[in-house]
């Protein structure tokens, strides 16, 4: 198995034991890894290796590597080249110097070249980066700007090179190119020119429109879809949306002084309220009633326990009735049976007031 846990213990003398993970998974080797305590540094050490005899096949016939092993056992070990350690794992020379080295003729290449065994190789950059995730991480990094992305780098800087990268004009208009090259730099050059555009239309609108957009959340998405051709005509889409927003400040106001007049506070987690501000309903006399309603059970009576007690009983009713029934089938006659349970409890809350002592919009209740 091919996995870090293996190699710290068959390295065993590079660490203490005790101060190592005590569990490290490492599956298809730097995939998912994880922990279950802390990486500890440790150090790696060269092994000393004894070169008199070969630890395999305990013979002196063929020369005897640094690695204790002669020259005919050695070719079961994995090994790795000096440029190739370099290369996949981001050693250097220095680095190398630490390893065991095995120096072997090359006949192509006509000169000597140095392997090192695949797992000192790992084990080392491991240990170098501090553990299997930094090393992972660094990488990633290492990785990070190929050939591709530093051309598109290359592009940005000639058709955006004074737009701060932090900008939402960079972030709208470059970074998905700059990402993966969505678009291509045709794609950016149109979205930066849609951008201008949007500018000027902004223009045509007074600063405290613009503030509203901005409060409610409308410019980003309004320019959002703009820049990225969504949304076409944009200055019909500015207006419609400021009307929207004045409509629903209108309605905000009529209804907090409706609910003041009545003793009412405005309540953001009120559906009805909400529904009433988007303009999904425009009966502000029954809103207000119930909403009188509502404060008067909640303030007045039990009714919250009631209506508690009422919903348990409807389960166990349905319970009872049906047996046990998919979540789904249940839902339904639950759904079906909810505004008579919440009517019966309301009607046993208020049932020993004396009708005198109600306000008039509770009387429909008795
Ligand atoms: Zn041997």
């Amino acid at each position: 198995m091919d996995n870090v846990l293996y190699l710290v213990f068959e390295n065993a003398q590079c660490f203490q034991p005790e101060t190592l993970y005590s569990t490290v998974t490492v599956s298809k080797f730097f995939k998912d890894i994880t922990y279950s305590t802390g990486w500890k540094k440790v150090y790696f050490q060269k092994e000393n290796y004894d070169t008199s005899t070969c630890s395999k096949c305990h013979l002196n016939k063929y020369k005897i590597t640094s690695f204790g092993i002669c020259t005919k056992c050695i070719n079961t070990y994995q090994f790795i080249t000096a440029t190739d350690a370099k290369k996949e794992w981001k050693l250097n020379d220095d680095d190398l110097e630490e390893l065991n080295v095995y120096e072997k003729w090359h006949n192509t290449y006509r000169k000597t070249i140095r392997l090192f065994l695949r797992k000192d190789v790992k084990l080392y950059a491991i240990i170098k980066y501090g553990g299997p995730a930094s090393y992972l991480n660094f990488i990633r990094k290492s990785h990070g700007i190929s050939k591709s992305k530093q051309k598109r780098i290359d592009s940005l800087t000639v058709v955006a090179k004074d737009i701060d990268k932090h900008s939402t004009k960079f972030q709208l208009c470059c970074s998905d190119y700059l990402a993966n090259g969505s678009g291509g730099i045709k794609s950016v050059k149109q979205k930066l020119s849609r951008w201008d555009d949007f500018e000027k239309i902004m223009l045509k609108f007074t600063d405290e429109d613009i503030e509203l957009l901005k409060t409610y959340n409308e410019l980003s998405f309004l320019q959002t879809g703009f820049v990225n051709g969504f949304v076409v005509n944009i200055e019909e889409e500015i207006q419609h949306k400021i009307t929207i927003i004045k409509n629903k400040i209108q309605r905000k106001n009529n209804l907090i002084t409706k609910l003041n007049a009545c003793g009412l506070q405005f309540r953001h987690d009120s559906k009805i309220c909400r529904q009433y501000l988007d303009g999904a309903r425009d009966d502000l006399d029954t809103i207000i009633e119930i909403m009188q309603e509502m404060n008067f059970f909640f303030s007045q009576t039990k009714y919250q326990s009631i209506l508690n007690r009422h919903i348990q009983q409807m389960k166990d009713d349905i319970r009872i009735e049906y047996g046990w029934l998919p979540q789904d089938e249940y839902q339904d006659i639950f759904e079906y049976g909810l505004q008579t349970t919440i009517l019966q409890a309301k009607k046993e809350a208020i049932k020993s007031w004396s009708i005198s002592k109600l306000p008039s919009y509770m009387l429909k209740y008795r």
